[in-house]
């Protein structure tokens, strides 16, 4: 069967990466979380004293830019992890730091240019569901189905909150519903790459769909598209 590109952007915490999961395994293809792979760069920063609430050394950031290995692996349950220099992150990548600063090291144009271009590299052979902000707008412009995910900042703050207590984080409701509402704001309204909607994409709001019925639908979009292609 023909291979595809499906590029899933849209607000923060609408379900991107838990659709893009389910695509990818019963697909059989590559799935790239590419929100990990800025997030494991504001870890670098920070854990680097480059980044803090009120300052960002952009230059040291930029010029430490080619040392930083982000990598992808899969634990012996075949969960995906992330290892940023060589160190297992996955969950430290979630947590409400870098949430809070992931926004500011996203605008640099110097830290999107070097991750797009391993993003683009990921996807040479097709046969990947990749999530983000700007996949079906700068990385893969071509790619064969685009989706724009979106749902109310209620709807998406209350999952967010539950996923990060069901990790044992002790969260506040009200900052991570301020988290995503702002971090909407800065992705949407900065100069490079800002997230919008791609002209060809097709919208899914999930705040009233349950999940088998977002599936169903994102499964009759993907089975047109690869009938198309
Ligand atoms: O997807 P996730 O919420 O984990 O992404 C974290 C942050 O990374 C976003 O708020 C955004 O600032 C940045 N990002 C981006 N472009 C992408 C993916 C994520 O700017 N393609």
């Amino acid at each position: 069967m023909k291979k595809i590109i499906i590029a899933i952007d849209g607000h923060s915490s609408t379900g991107k990466s838990t659709l893009a999961k389910q695509l990818a395994k019963t697909l059989g293809y590559i799935y790239v979380d590419s929100g990990a792979m800025y997030r494991a760069v504001t870890l670098f920063a920070i854990e680097n004293n480059f980044i803090d609430k009120k300052h960002l050394d952009k230059d040291a950031l930029i010029s430490a830019i080619s040392g930083i290995k982000i990598e992808f692996k899969k634990d012996a349950l075949g969960t995906t992890t992330l290892f940023l220099n060589d160190k297992e992150v996955s969950s430290k990548i979630r947590g409400m730091e870098v949430s809070n600063l992931v926004s500011k090291v996203a605008a640099l144009p110097e830290v999107r240019k070097c991750l797009v271009k391993e993003q683009r590299q990921m996807g040479q052979q097709k046969g990947i569901v990749m999530d983000g902000r700007d996949i079906g707008t700068v990385v893969f412009p071509n790619a064969e189905l685009k989706i724009f995910m979106t749902a109310s900042a209620h709807t998406r703050a209350q999952r967010r909150f539950d996923e990060l207590k069901s990790k044992g984080e002790t969260v506040d409701y009200d900052e991570v519903y301020h988290n995503i509402t702002s971090r909407d704001h800065n992705d949407s309204t900065r100069e490079d790459s800002p997230l919008t909607q791609a002209e060809d994409a097709q919208v899914l709001d999930n705040s009233t769909l349950n999940h088998n019925e977002q599936f169903d639908l994102v499964m009759a979009w993907v089975a047109s598209k690869i009938e198309k292609n």
